[in-house]
């Protein structure tokens, strides 16, 4: 097998909470006061747009909350967004004992909006870990779209067989197998160690 040189690594699920998923979305929503399901139906029809840098927040907002008056202002329920964000300090630790290591490229591969994934980076300091943002939001494609596989591969100029993929769902690490990639199914700490381990890379287990 040949060595490993690089690890993309989704956010979500993963390192952090999910950013903006359904559960989120609903207990930010309806700590507003607000109905959820009239916001689900208008979050569904303009989502993959938001989340491939076709929207900017103003304009997601725009179309999911502020179509009408609020009592409440656009940075009090941006703010409330972000603060649905957490991080995940033991899965952290690992990506930075790779990091410090200096023997991998480390990248994320994830699926967010350009402005809270950006926040997210900053929040959370990700720049410490990872040299690379191959962001949904960025990159105008995203996961399970096998293009942003190939788009990964391409900007970091790296074979397939020298990348691991770590992710939570199998959908889109399917799609990374069949780009070629090794694969982690990622469900805790401890066993992202070990898989890792598995796969050659220089880590404590
Ligand atoms: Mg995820």
């Amino acid at each position: 097998m040949p060595d490993i040189t690089t690890m993309f690594f989704d956010l979500g699920g993963v390192l952090l909470t999910n950013g903006w998923d359904r559960a989120s979305r609903r207990h930010c929503v309806e700590s507003f006061g607000l109905d959820y399901e009239e916001f689900a139906d208008r979050h569904e029809f303009v989502a993959d747009a938001f989340e491939t840098g076709r929207m900017t927040m103003d304009e997601y907002l725009d179309r999911t909350i502020f179509y009408r008056d609020r009592s409440f202002t656009r940075e009090s329920f941006r703010d409330a967004m972000v603060a649905e964000s957490r991080p995940y300090p033991e899965a952290l630790a690992v990506v930075e004992e790779l990091a410090a290591s200096g023997r991998y490229l480390l990248a994320t591969l994830n699926n967010e909006s350009q402005e809270l994934n950006q926040t997210r980076i900053d929040r959370f300091e990700l720049r410490r870990y990872f040299t690379t943002f191959l962001s949904s939001g960025f990159l105008g494609v995203k996961k399970p779209d096998q293009a942003i596989y190939q788009l990964a591969l391409q900007i970091t100029q790296r074979g397939p067989e020298e990348c691991v993929f770590v992710d939570d769902r199998d959908l889109n690490l399917e799609c990374a197998v069949t780009e070629g990639m090794h694969t982690v199914h990622y469900d805790s700490p401890g066993q992202l160690r070990g898989e890792l381990v598995g796969l050659g890379i220089d880590i404590q287990e």
